[in-house]
C-alpha cells in the first residue's frame, strides 16, 4: 500500500468532508482510550476548542475525528507535507528497523542532513546542531550568543513566541496577557514595538519608522553600556498576525546589532522551509542573512525535529567553552525524516503550492473582505495567511466573541481554523502545503457562509 505512493492511498479526500465513512472501532477501544487520556493530557491546545475534536488520523491536509468527520486542516504548521504521507512512513519503518539509537555516532543520514541544511543557507551559515524542538532551537541560539559576547542582554520583539524554557519563556509575550507587563522578566530581556502595520503604532502610514526605531533603541541600550548579546525576531510578523514585516526591518535593526556586536537570530520556526511561497526562508523576504537561524516544526512533519545553523568560528566559540549533547536530536530515525521531509517538498514543488495556492486563497479572502464588514484585512505571503476580524473598521477593535463563535461554527462546518489571541483576533491560517485550490476554495466558502449567518 505504501509502495503505490501518496495518490493511490489517499486522493484528495475534499470531496469526504461530511460523508467521510467512521473510523472501525467496534471495541470502543479508541473511543474509550482518548476519554482517559484527554483527562491526563494537560496542554493549552485543548482549550481552544469548547469541545475539542478527539482527532484519530491524517489524510493529506485532512484530519478524522474517532466520529468519522473530516475536517480540513487550515492550522497545521507543523505537518507541512500534509498527514500520513507514505514516502515518509515508509522512510521511517525503515530506519526503525536498521537502526535507532543516541546522537553519539556518526551516520550516514546525520552527515546527509547537516550537510544538506547547510547547503540550503547562504554562506557563512555552515555548521548545524540538531535538536528536538524549537524551543531547544532557540535556547540554544542564546547560549551560542552569550558565550559569542559574553554577556547576557537579549532584544526580542513583543507579540513573538519563541519557546518555554526559561530563556525562551522570558523572551516569549505573545502568550501574556499584557505583552507590556515586562517587570517580572529577567533585566536581561529587552524588547522592542511588535512591527504589527495593522495595528502598531504607525499603521500602514509610516511602516519604515518601526525599523528605525527598534535600531534605534537597539543603539541607546549600548549606548547605556548594554551592548546586546542577541537579537531575536521571526523574520515574518508570524505568532501575531501573519503578515510580512515592513521592508527594510530587519536590515537596519541588524546593522544595529552587529556595531554592538551581537549575534542576529532569525526564528525560522514557523516560516521557514517553503511555507512562504516565494521564499524558502523568511529572512529571504528581508533581503539579510543572519548569523544564526533556528528551524524546528516543519522540518519533521509533526516527528520531534530541530536544528541551529551557524556560522563555524560562532559554533567553535561555544564548544570551546560550552556544552552541547542532545540524545536524541538527530538520530538516526530523526535524520531520516528531515532528509525524507526535505525530498518531498522538492520532488512535490511544495513550495511552489504554497505559492500558487497561497495566492489564490488570499485573492478569494479579499473578495469576501469587500462582502463583509466583519473583515478588517487580510494579511499574508504564501501558505501564511492573516485574517483581521474587527468590529469597525476605523479603529480596527478586535472582536474576540465573533472570532471564538466563527471558530467554533467553521468546526461545526468542517474547516479548522484558529485566531491569534482574544487581544488580536487574527485567524492564523497555515495549512499543510499541499493544501488544494479546490481546499482554498472551500474554507473560503464555508468563511463567507458562516459570516452571512450574521455577526
Ligand atoms: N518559535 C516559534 C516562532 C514558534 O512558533 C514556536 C512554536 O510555536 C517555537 C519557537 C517553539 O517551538 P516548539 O513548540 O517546537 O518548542
Amino acid at each position: 500500500e505504501l509502495a503505490a505512493g501518496w495518490e493511490a492511498v489517499c486522493p484528495d479526500p475534499t470531496t469526504l468532508l461530511g460523508t467521510a465513512p467512521a473510523l472501525t472501532d467496534d471495541t470502543g477501544e479508541v473511543e474509550g482510550l482518548l476519554r482517559r487520556r484527554s483527562e491526563a493530557f494537560a496542554t493549552v491546545q485543548e482549550h481552544y476548542y469548547r469541545e475539542p475534536p478527539r482527532i484519530e488520523r491524517g489524510w493529506r491536509h485532512h484530519l478524522l475525528d474517532t466520529d468519522g468527520r473530516a475536517y480540513l486542516d487550515m492550522i497545521n504548521n507543523v505537518a507541512v507535507l500534509g498527514h500520513g504521507h507514505p514516502r515518509l512512513a515508509a522512510a521511517v519503518a525503515r530506519q526503525l528497523h536498521r537502526l535507532n539509537t543516541n546522537s553519539r555516532f556518526h551516520y550516514g543520514a546525520v552527515v546527509e542532513l547537516s550537510e544538506r541544511l547547510a547547503a540550503a543557507l547562504p554562506a557563512p551559515l555552515d555548521t548545524v546542531f540538531l535538536v528536538n524542538s524549537g524551543t531547544e532551537a532557540n535556547d540554544l541560539a542564546l547560549r551560542l550568543a552569550w558565550a559569542w559576547a559574553g554577556r547576557r542582554e537579549v532584544v526580542a520583539v513583543r507579540e513573538a513566541y519563541h519557546g518555554w524554557s526559561d530563556a525562551t519563556d522570558a523572551i516569549s509575550t505573545s502568550v501574556a496577557d499584557n505583552p507590556d507587563a515586562l517587570g517580572t522578566r529577567p533585566g536581561w530581556v529587552h524588547t522592542v514595538p511588535a512591527p504589527n502595520s495593522y495595528r502598531g503604532a504607525y499603521r500602514r502610514a509610516d511602516t519604515a519608522r518601526y525599523g528605525q526605531e527598534a535600531a534605534a533603541s537597539i543603539r541607546d541600550l549600548t549606548a547605556q553600556g548594554l551592548p546586546p548579546a542577541a537579537f531575536i525576531a521571526e523574520p515574518y510578523y508570524g505568532n501575531a498576525g501573519g503578515m510580512a514585516l515592513p521592508d527594510g526591518y530587519l536590515a537596519g535593526v541588524y546593522e544595529a546589532v552587529r556595531e554592538a556586536g551581537g549575534l542576529c537570530v532569525a526564528d525560522e520556526v514557523q516560516v521557514g522551509f517553503g511555507r512562504l511561497g516565494e521564499y524558502f526562508w523568511g529572512f529571504e523576504q528581508q533581503g539579510v542573512v543572519p548569523d544564526v537561524v533556528t528551524v524546528a516544526k516543519a522540518m519533521g512533519n509533526g516527528h520531534p525535529l530541530g536544528a541551529v545553523i551557524t556560522r563555524r568560528d560562532i559554533a567553535e566559540h561555544y564548544r570551546s567553552e560550552g556544552y552541547f549533547f542532545s540524545s536524541a536530536g538527530g538520530s538516526p530515525v530523526s535524520s531520516v525524516v528531515g532528509l525524507t521531509v526535505m525530498d518531498i517538498l522538492r520532488d512535490e514543488k511544495l513550495q511552489e503550492n504554497a505559492r500558487t495556492v497561497g495566492a489564490h486563497l488570499r485573492s478569494r479572502l479579499l473578495e469576501l473582505a469587500d462582502r463583509h464588514p466583519l473583515i478588517g484585512a487580510v494579511h499574508g505571503t504564501g501558505l501564511y495567511v492573516g485574517v483581521e476580524l474587527v468590529r469597525d473598521h476605523q479603529e480596527r477593535t478586535p472582536a474576540p466573541e465573533e472570532t471564538a463563535a466563527i471558530c467554533e461554527r467553521m468546526r461545526e462546518l468542517g474547516v479548522i481554523v484558529q485566531p491569534t489571541s482574544d487581544r488580536m483576533c487574527v485567524l492564523k491560517i497555515k495549512p499543510p502545503l499541499c493544501l488544494t485550490r479546490e481546499s482554498a476554495d472551500f474554507f473560503v466558502d464555508t468563511l463567507d457562509s458562516v459570516l452571512r449567518e450574521g455577526w
